[in-house]
């Protein structure tokens, strides 16, 4: 069960003014397409992100987890298909296709689409319409439009995966849109409250409008969507009798055991009360009182694990973890591949944002003497 996004950004569009597409101009201290990629990495059930780009334009975006790019073909339809092949083979169950130009889109949005595809094949944002609509003639008004019934269409627009790449695989030609795929397929497409917002960055006028949207967001403070944080832990445990210690979720073979209330791994404690420091949530001491029996001998994995539910509930995503672990023996290189894999798999992080390494203290103090071992760790959280 896999939930993918697919960016469409092979748009040559000049039509908003600039000498590139409007995905690569500048919007309030990003590219177009930065805001865009942001918001869906900040969509906590976006595991796949396939951005569909110009061939001669991929190397415009820097490689990422989670990232894969394609080649977009001729047509909008093209490209959807490009990217859905991409994603072919890969477990996808859910797929959202969005426009690059809608940078104002939120996690929040991304969100609602996801969840309205547990009861629908399809689902899609759309705003209804409020204006007054007429139909023009030669600069003169020939007739008003009823407005019942008629929404502006938005994207990201969801489908169930097979049905819409089922759907673009019998689809001939090009589609305004992938909805207008899905119902000539006869996939029936529910409507999800859209985002005013959520504009499609058209003109030059429109750029301006997204500008004062994304720096809105920027200045509100706590409730902003954009924030990067980073806490700092740091933790001892002493030296007792024992066969092993548990460090960053590994068990190390070692003459002696460290003691504490729960499994003393004084490594992923470290990592912990880093993640809550930047949240600004205390210690682990604060979420697991050593007062409470029921933490006596508890595996660490559990703090680790609650820390990243708290992370998650707040909108953040980790994106980087070191930690040092201190101590003279037992040697923590040979383990510290294994334990950084531990760690990933436990935090549900890519190895690659999990650093575990080790120094010594030159026999001096109290890590010195090997009467316990120490760690310290930094973690950094972002929104969106
Ligand atoms: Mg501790």
């Amino acid at each position: 069960m896999t939930t993918a996004a697919i960016i469409l950004a092979a748009g040559r569009g000049t039509r908003a003014g600039g000498a590139r597409a409007k995905q690569w101009q500048g919007l309030a201290g990003a590219r177009v397409i930065d805001w865009t990629l942001r918001a869906f990495r900040a969509a906590p059930a976006i595991e796949v992100i396939a951005l569909v780009l110009q061939p001669d334009e991929m190397g415009l975006v820097a490689p990422a987890d989670g990232l894969i790019t394609a080649a977009g073909g001729d047509t909008r339809a093209d490209s959807v298909r490009a990217g859905l092949e991409a994603l072919d083979g890969r477990g996808v169950d859910k797929v959202l296709v969005h426009d690059v130009a809608r940078p104002c889109v939120t996690p929040a949005l991304i969100t609602a689409v996801i969840d309205a595809l547990d009861d629908s094949a399809a689902a899609a944002p759309a705003v209804a319409v409020s204006d007054a609509l007429w139909r023009g003639d030669a600069g003169h008004v020939a007739g008003i439009q009823p407005r019942d019934g008629l929404w502006r269409a938005q994207t990201p627009q969801g489908f169930d995966f097979a049905a819409i790449r089922n759907a673009h695989a019998a689809h001939a030609g090009d589609a305004a849109d992938d909805v207008e795929v899905a119902r000539a397929a006869g996939i029936e497409v529910a409507i999800v409250p859209g985002d005013a917002d959520n504009l499609k960055i058209t003109t030059a006028a429109d750029f301006d409008r997204a500008a004062r949207i994304l720096r809105d967001r920027q200045r509100s403070g706590p409730s902003s969507d954009f924030d990067i944080r980073t806490g700092t832990g740091y933790d001892v445990h002493r030296f007792g009798p024992g066969d092993h210690v548990m460090l960053c979720g590994v068990a190390v073979p070692h003459d002696r055991g460290l003691q504490g209330h729960s499994d003393a791994d004084v490594g992923m404690h470290a990592i912990t009360d880093a993640l809550y420091g930047a949240l600004a949530l205390g210690d682990i001491g604060r979420h697991f009182p050593p007062s409470e029996a029921r933490w006596k001998g508890a595996e660490s994995h559990i703090f680790l694990r609650h820390a990243m539910d708290e992370v998650r509930a707040r909108g953040y995503r980790v994106t980087h973890i070191d930690c040092t672990l201190i101590c003279e023996r037992p040697k923590v290189g040979p383990h510290a591949d294994a334990m950084r894999e531990r760690l990933a798999a436990i935090a549900g992080l890519d190895a690659g944002r999990v650093s575990v390494k080790a120094t010594t203290s030159e026999r001096l103090g109290f890590t010195g003497r090997g009467e316990g071992i120490a760690a310290q760790a930094a973690a950094t959280v972002m929104r969106p």
